[in-house]
């Protein structure tokens, strides 16, 4: 079969594109037809080599996924041959502690698909039974890739870890990725009021066209200073921050007294000066997430199914042009999803 591959770790010019052996389904497992597969910035730390990460190579990148059942594995009973699948990158073991208590994503043999398996960016993809679920009826392939990793983590950032409100008010940082401008829905959807940044007026429109409140640059605005007099220097209940190094202290500024900063990632840097005193005289609540459980992921696809939550796409390669589209990724040009679409 076809697919992206990364020869060996470095820059855009390891990723090829070139025949790979078609994978044997494994019992449990599920043959997928690749219809549609979508970039995160994980492939480009794949690509980048990441420590601890041990990969043969070729190594085929991709963490969303979405296409229709081939042949499913021994065992499977969930999905049959023809089924309209989309995928939770997460493969986890099923039998330690973190598992048994239903929170897949802190699996200690957690692996995900892209990184530590074989991923999306091929014509046909393999995975676990329990990391599929149908496709709403009415959901295009490209949306349903679209839309598994950025809202199943942003879903879990928001309702699971800082137990968003109505009436309460989230700070955003960096509008445009694909997982802040997830938050920025599943905020809009639980009746928060929500406050985004960025440094390109054009996010800051589709942003508040979404439905954000409050659209700061902060090339040209102090934006702790006016989300501080915004709220009668309350702070926002919620600062998402996946920003790192460059937003730390800005976000422990920004958060309320006994509010709470959520992180999934760190796209400037990991290691930001900090500001202890500010932790400990405000309270605030420092949240990490990664991923989702399963029933995190059935939540979100619930609302996906019903029109209430959509993943922006910004723009569609075809999968021979893997490199063009990491390219685009990797610029920071684009609001929301970029899609590699697989002729079916
Ligand atoms: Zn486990």
């Amino acid at each position: 079969m076809e697919a992206v591959v990364i020869r060996q770790h470095g820059d855009l010019e390891q990723l090829g594109f070139a025949q790979v052996p078609l994978p044997e389904v494994r019992p449990g497992w599920v043959l997928v037809r690749t219809r549609a597969a979508a970039l995160n910035h994980l492939d480009l730390y794949v690509l980048g080599g990441l420590p601890g990460l041990n990969l043969e190579m070729p190594h085929v990148p991709g963490s969303d996924g979405a296409g229709v059942v081939e042949q499913v594995g021994e065992g499977v009973e969930s999905f049959a041959a023809g089924d309209r699948v989309m995928l939770n990158a997460c493969v986890w073991c099923g039998r330690c502690e973190f598992c048994l208590q239903g929170e897949h994503s802190l699996c200690i043999r957690l692996k995900l698909i892209g990184e530590h398996l074989p991923g999306t960016f091929a014509e046909y993809f393999q995975a676990p039974e329990a990391s599929l679920l149908k496709i709403p009826d009415g959901v295009e392939f490209e949306q349903a890739a679209a839309f598994s990793l950025v809202f199943l983590t942003a879903w879990r950032m928001l309702k699971s870890q800082a137990r968003i409100q109505a009436a309460q008010d989230v700070f955003i940082h960096g509008i445009g990725s694909g997982v802040s401008t997830a938050c920025l829905q599943i905020a809009r959807v639980s009746g928060a009021r929500v406050f985004v940044s960025s440094s390109c007026d054009e996010k800051l429109k589709r942003a508040q066209e979404l439905g954000a409140d409050f659209a700061y640059n902060y090339r040209s605005s102090d934006v702790v200073d006016q989300v501080l007099r915004e709220t009668g220097k309350r702070g926002t209940d919620i600062v998402v921050d996946s920003v790192g190094a460059e937003t730390w202290l800005q976000s422990l500024k920004i958060v309320r007294k006994g509010g709470c900063i959520v992180t999934c990632g760190a796209t400037t840097g990991p290691t930001p000066a900090t500001n202890i005193p500010l932790i400990f005289w405000k309270q605030v609540r420092i949240l990490g997430s990664t991923m989702a459980n399963a029933r995190e992921y059935r939540e979100v696809v619930r609302l996906l199914g019903q029109g209430r939550l959509t993943a922006p796409i910004d723009r569609t390669f075809p999968l021979s042009q893997g490199k063009q589209a990491l390219q685009y990724l990797q610029s920071g040009k684009q609001f929301g999803k970029v899609v590699l679409s697989v002729s079916g």
